[in-house]
């Protein structure tokens, strides 16, 4: 409206928007165009003006920005909103200390499945309530996503802004009462700074993102603030997805095999099938440098079919060459126990190889059986059917239940590397294992001991009547073409354990 005069005295016409009140304090919009009239002789005479309400359309608009803009459960503003204000930060105040947290609520799919989603709702509403109330007036609070807040703090240092972050998981951390239920919710803190951690909202972002990813993989409830190794994580992690694939169908990878020793009588008993990725350029690439990647993106599943039936080929390999009836373990990571045809692949692979089921024992992690459904608990039963055995593999890194032990059909309990490798000099791990092996022998259950590397080690063990032993002290894991010569020292003959 203002700068009509000025724009009348350079063009012959003018158009703008203005808003002002009504008596009655009510906003309005108008819009006005002026065009100048001329006589014959180009003298100007009169100017011509016409006025249009635009109240309704403003409104309208208003309205719509607010839809786009907001988040209709928690009143909060939505991820658009959010990255607009922090497009704008930037813009506004460029290089300016400014910290993004993204606040994401831990295990919420396990809430809304066992409470129902409109209780989940009304615990989103809840905790964005409580957010808002934690954070100073300056600090900017959406929803970015189903169960996940971003908060942007302004003019903050790195410390001040964990500080905060701290604040806000305790804020989270006390019971709720939703529907006449006491909620214990936790969750889990993404933290980046800038300029110090990005100079721009795109990196800022991303940043803060790794962080969050971070806190979760670091087992969750906890603030993790960006460092640059995250960034040689993350981009390991897109190494591993971009070539495991190919790695399959191009034979990159392999199975070494470390052999199992009867504690009592030396003899070999049979080996444990390692995984192995033999990368072109890299080398060769453990499997905890990749089994995870595997497990995330479910190429898992195709690759233990494929080490169980190179391993049941392996087997009977060995029997051909006349080393005996040796077996075969393989490791089964929770996510194979997803696979529908977890059980049929593994019958069919041991028919098609020939392998007695005897022969093949499945090593399971502690987390499987922990979070055990009626599914795996089924799933444990038919393998088990099958005839072949069931093992427990790193007892005593997790929750060490030998109750549990019980309610599953489980053979070998096999006691973690951690505790056989500070034997002798740590008094209380030789107390557990000589405990672990007592008590899972009242059980029925066969105890392998892993990692012994030591001859006092095997001298305790044997003491202590662990049946089966595997460590660097016999043989480290050992590639398939080496296979037979390395075992080929092991006395052989009838097992009696
Ligand atoms: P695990 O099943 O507990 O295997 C034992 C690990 O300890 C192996 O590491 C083995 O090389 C190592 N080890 C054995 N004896 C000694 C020793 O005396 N000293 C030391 N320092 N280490 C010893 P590896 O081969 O790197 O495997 C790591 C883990 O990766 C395995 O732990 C297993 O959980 C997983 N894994 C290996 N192969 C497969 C597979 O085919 N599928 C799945 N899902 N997981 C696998
Ligand atoms: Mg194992
Ligand atoms: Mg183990």
């Amino acid at each position: 409206m203002f700068d009509a005069p000025s724009a009348l005295s350079r063009n012959n016409s003018w158009q703008g928007e203005f808003k002002s009140r009504r008596k009655n304090l009510e906003p309005y919009w108008g819009q006005l165009s002026i065009s100048k009239v001329f006589n014959d002789q180009r003298e100007l005479t009169h100017y011509i003006g016409i006025y249009e309400d635009i109240t309704q359309a403003k409104l309208a608009q208003q309205r719509i920005e607010r839809l786009a803009y907001t988040d209709n459960l928690t009143n909060l503003g939505n991820r658009p909103a959010f990255i607009r204000a922090l497009d704008d930060r930037f813009c506004r105040d460029g290089e300016a200390p400014i910290a993004l947290m993204l606040v994401d609520i831990d295990n919420f799919k396990r809430i809304n499945d066992s409470l129902g989603h409109q209780t989940g709702d009304k615990l989103l509403i809840s905790l964005a309530r409580r957010l808002r109330n934690s954070l100073s007036a300056s600090g900017t609070l959406a929803r970015f996503a189903s169960n996940e807040f971003a908060v942007l703090l302004d003019a903050t240092d790195p410390e001040a802004a964990q500080q905060t972050a701290m604040q806000v998981l305790k804020t989270l951390d006390k019971p709720m009462f939703v529907d006449s239920q006491l909620i214990n919710v936790t969750a889990s803190v993404g933290l980046a700074c800038a300029p110090l951690h990005g100079h721009d909202p795109q990196t800022l972002m991303k940043n803060a993102g790794l962080a969050l990813h971070k806190a979760k993989a670091n087992g969750k409830h906890q603030v993790q603030v960006f460092t640059e190794t995250l960034h040689a994580e993350a981009n390991y992690k897109l190494f591993v997805e971009n070539n495991l694939r190919r790695a399959l169908t191009q034979n990159e990878l392999e199975v070494f095999y470390q052999p199992k020793i009867c504690l009592r009588s030396g003899r070999l008993l049979g080996m444990e099938a390692l995984l192995r990725w033999n990368h072109p350029e890299r080398g060769m690439i453990r499997p905890d440098q990749f089994i995870s990647v595997a497990e995330e993106t479910g190429l898992i599943i195709p690759i233990g079919k494929w080490v169980i039936r190179q391993a049941c080929r392996m087997s009977k390999c060995l029997s051909t060459a006349g080393l005996g009836d040796l077996s075969v373990a393989i490791n089964l990571s929770p996510k194979q126990f997803s696979d529908p045809d977890l059980v049929a692949s593994v019958r069919t692979i041991m028919e098609e190889e020939q392998l007695p089921a005897h022969l093949l024992e499945l090593e399971l992690t502690e987390g499987l059986l922990l979070e055990a459904t009626e599914d795996t608990r089924q799933l444990l039963s038919q393998l088990k059917g099958l005839g072949l055995s069931l093992a427990m593999d790193d007892f005593g890194t997790g929750y060490s239940s030998l109750s549990y032990l019980k309610k599953f059909p489980i053979d070998v309990l096999k006691i973690d590397r951690s505790f056989i490798s500070e034997i002798p000099s740590n008094p209380d791990d030789m107390e557990i294992t000589s405990a672990v092996i007592a008590m899972a022998h009242n059980l029925k259950l066969k105890v392998v001991a892993e990692g012994i590397e030591t001859a006092e080690q095997l001298t305790f063990l044997r003491r202590h009547r662990c049946d089966v032993g595997q460590g660097y002290l016999f043989d480290k894991p050992i590639p398939s073409t080496e296979l037979i010569s390395a075992l080929a020292r092991y006395p052989r003959g009838p097992e009696h354990t």
